[in-house]
């Protein structure tokens, strides 16, 4: 991608996800990376390609994993 094209994803939401700035890497490989503000706060730093398939920080999956724990934990209550 290139850096006009970074600098479009710039306070697009992706998911949870917000892309607050665009940072420079020294990285010849990989030259830019986003920074991104979770909606639980959490900052964390993507490569635009990660944004594709990131929804969250991590939170997102770990508030699922919850939710299916409790309903198993009603399930067995009410056997
Ligand atoms: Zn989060």
């Amino acid at each position: 991608m290139k850096k006009a094209e970074l600098i479009n994803l710039v306070g697009q939401s992706f998911g949870r996800l917000k892309v607050i700035e665009l940072i420079q890497l020294p990285s010849k490989h990989f030259k830019y990376k986003l920074k991104c503000q979770c909606k639980c706060g959490t900052i964390k730093y993507y490569h635009a390609s990660d944004l594709d398939r990131t929804r969250s920080c991590g939170c997102l999956r770990k508030e699922k994993w919850r939710k299916s724990y409790y309903a198993w934990i009603k399930d067995q209550e009410r056997l």
